[in-house]
């Protein structure tokens, strides 16, 4: 599988398992706080270069990987995502400015589950959730063990593994991940793009 392949292959996986997001937010009713963006503007928070090839690729194709890198030069590589759009001055409020391209970790937090020591399923999710939607919280910790669908993020970890491992092991400040998808998507292009046809001429 050539790098665009594994990326076709990554967003399948993103595909599937927003539907299964939508099913759990949908019954559990706890969906993101409108106009939060504590978690993108945590500095700390860290991704895969995997994760971050469907957006990658997304820019080089709209022309905007260039000048992308040209802003992750200029952010500290442990600042906050730089596709996160802050619309407050603590950078708590704000949006992600590419819903579609986020990565695997924006995806899962606050929307999937993992079994804790006991065996048991948690919720992924933040202190504001479990605060501010505290019954709806409750009562989808108790659903989630007997018959609510909770997306699991080991399963959904091990398909993207299974796609490229070495992609995946490392886990990296988020926007150096970004800037190691969008340089590698660039590479990949420069190569496949100048490709001429074997011929003598060539010679
Ligand atoms: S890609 Fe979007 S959802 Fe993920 S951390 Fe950045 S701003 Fe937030």
């Amino acid at each position: 599988m050539n790098l665009e392949e594994k990326s076709q292959e990554v967003r399948k996986v993103f595909e599937e398992l927003d539907l299964e997001i939508k099913s759990f937010l949908d019954a559990s009713k706890l969906p993101c706080i409108s106009g939060c963006g504590f978690c993108c503007s945590n500095p700390q928070v860290s991704a895969s270069v995997l994760e971050f090839l469907p957006l990658a690729f997304d820019l080089y194709a709209k022309g905007k990987a260039e000048k992308a890198l040209d802003i992750l030069e200029k952010t500290p590589e442990e600042g906050s995502c730089i596709v996160y759009k802050s619309l407050s001055e603590d950078g708590h409020s704000g949006f992600c400015s590419d819903y579609n391209n986020r990565g695997m970790i924006c995806r899962l937090f606050g929307s999937s589950a993992r079994k804790n020591k006991n065996g048991q399923k948690e919720i992924i999710t933040c202190k504001k959730i479990k605060t501010e939607k505290n019954e709806f919280y409750t009562n989808a910790v108790e659903a989630i063990q007997s018959n609510m669908p909770v997306p699991s993020s080991t399963d959904a970890y091990r398909k993207i593994n299974n796609i490229d491992f070495r992609l995946t092991e490392r886990q990296l400040p988020i926007n150096k991940a970004i800037k190691e998808a969008i340089e590698s998507v660039i590479t990949f292009k420069f190569y496949t793009e100048n490709q001429e046809p074997e011929s003598v001429d060539n010679f």
